[in-house]
């Protein structure tokens, strides 16, 4: 923040500087100097400025977005991809946005339908075991994971805590168990903000665990549930088998539920019995929803601000991504209700199966590959609802220094930081790869994922006013970008 002020003030005094010459009666005259061509051209008009500051405060005093989180996790609840709910969601969106005044279209996509059944475990053998008692072990069924007979499996447990450390064990000593991944989630990272990298070190066992452990002999995987909760609630979230191994019921185990395994399996002989019973249905159709206010000078020219509508089904898909969505159609309705007539189109997308899948953003990026060069910027909103600090940027590292005009806007709600981030979402990804600058608010991560992706992801997580600031950082940059007087390097 400190570099942008300091830019902006040489900027302003290059317009008023005067120097005092020497005139031929050896009198000193005041000389005016041109401004000096200043390093970029005007991006953002006088007016587009004043109007930016009017969105700014307009979304901040605004519980609209919050109304909208609300419905989504409150009255319609956990909207897993392919769900009745899902559905449901997919219809109250439309409306919404029909009612604000957006063209609104579906785009048909067709998406995976899984759903959780029975998932229950239990220690049955351990060390110092009391007679006749199990040790209870709470757990939940990874996304895709497929089921075990409906009266369970049971088996002796291997616990390790890394890949490298199953696979320096020989084959015989995994095959027909149950293998325990159990990597910790870094607090301390997401304590200093890092979340996000502290969740990318541990979410690769939920991702490659399962078959990895299969290729061994595994007959089911359990991982240690990712994320900072410490309520003895499990963690759920997509697994990924490869073509390679079979396919074995995966699951992940409480943080609280790990120490103790691995602590009797350190002692002895552990053997569990595992019920997993979800279901893969056939897939269904369903729809990304697209709302545009089409802009008044170039409106092939796209600004896209997302969230996803889907969520997991444990909570209610609060802050992850009801909240996302919720901030996205704000900005187009604080865009509408001031009357603004952005110069690009802004197009509000609430993406379909973020969480199994992404079908609906390769699919939105298939039937618009096309038109990916009028796609002038995308942005998305999936990390909850936590105090914004600023704008993430994927792009040319330019783009940065010409919104330093709009992250003093920013920076008025505290929210000033401008970032080059390597990613900014996973739905705009291939919008990125087809190289549009892309965009998302920098959030507080530091408690997000005691609640992502667990039961507890629900609406009393959301602080309204912290909602109300990133719909305020999404609406300003949204009409910020539709209405630069210049494109963006890419
Ligand atoms: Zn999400």
């Amino acid at each position: 923040m400190l570099r942008i002020v300091i830019f902006l003030g040489i900027g302003l005094s290059l317009g008023i500087d005067r120097y005092f010459a020497q005139g031929p009666t050896g009198a000193p005259v005041a000389v005016q100097v041109s401004p000096l061509p200043t390093a970029t051209p005007v991006v953002f008009s006088s007016q587009t400025l004043a109007d930016l500051k009017r969105v700014q405060q307009a979304a901040l005093a605004s519980d609209y977005a919050y109304r909208q989180v609300a419905h989504l996790s409150n009255n319609i609840g956990p909207r897993l991809t392919g769900s009745a709910q899902a559905a449901k969601a997919v219809e109250y969106v439309t409306n919404e946005l029909k009612a604000i005044g957006c063209e609104v279209q579906l785009e048909k996509v067709m998406v995976p339908h899984w759903v959780r059944g029975e998932e229950t475990a239990a220690l049955v053998q351990f060390p110092g075991q009391a007679e006749n008692t199990t040790q209870k072990i709470v757990l939940c069924a990874l996304g895709a994971s497929v089921a075990t007979p409906p009266e369970g499996i049971t088996a002796n447990v291997v616990a390790v805590r890394t890949f490298d450390e199953l696979k320096s064990m020989p084959r015989d000593k995994v095959a027909g168990k149950i293998v325990l991944f159990n990597y910790p989630y870094d607090k301390q990272m997401a304590a200093e903000g890092n979340g996000g990298e502290a969740y990318g070190e541990a979410v690769v066992y939920r991702g490659d665990g399962p078959s990895s452990a299969a290729r061994q002999g595994a007959i089911a995987c359990l991982i240690r549930s990712v994320g900072g909760a410490d309520y003895r609630i499990p963690h759920t979230g997509q697994t990924r088998y490869a073509a390679d191994a079979p396919k074995i019921p995966a699951g992940a185990v409480t943080a609280e539920d790990a120490d103790l395994i691995v602590d009797l399996v350190r002692q002895g002989t552990v053997k569990m019995k595992l019920v997993l019973t979800p279901q893969t249905l056939p897939d269904v159709e369903s729809y990304n929803v697209i709302g545009d206010i089409k802009g008044s000078e170039h409106p092939e020219q796209v600004i896209v601000v997302s969230g996803h509508l889907d969520s997991w089904d444990l909570g209610t898909g609060a802050i992850d991504d009801g909240a996302g969505v919720a901030v996205s159609m704000e900005a187009a309705n604080v865009i509408q209700k001031l009357h603004l007539k952005p110069k690009r189109t802004i197009r509000v997308v609430a993406w379909m199966n973020e969480e199994n899948g992404s079908a609906g953003s390769k699919q939105y990026a298939k039937d618009h590959a096309n038109e990916m060069s009028n796609h002038f910027s995308a942005m998305e909103t999936d990390g909850g609802a936590g105090h914004p600090l600023g704008l993430n940027i994927k792009g040319n590292p330019e783009v940065k220094k010409i919104l330093a005009p709009v992250a003093a806007i920013l920076q008025e709600s505290g929210a000033g930081m401008l970032h080059l981030a390597e990613h900014c979402g996973a739905d705009i990804e291939p919008m990125e790869k087809a190289g549009v600058p892309a965009f998302s608010p920098i959030q507080d991560s530091r408690f997000y994922f005691n609640y992502h992706h667990t039961a507890a992801d629900t609406l009393d997580k959301i602080v309204p006013k912290e909602l109300a600031e990133n719909s305020a950082v999404v609406a300003v940059a949204a009409y910020a970008l539709a209405n630069s007087e210049q494109p963006l390097p890419r």
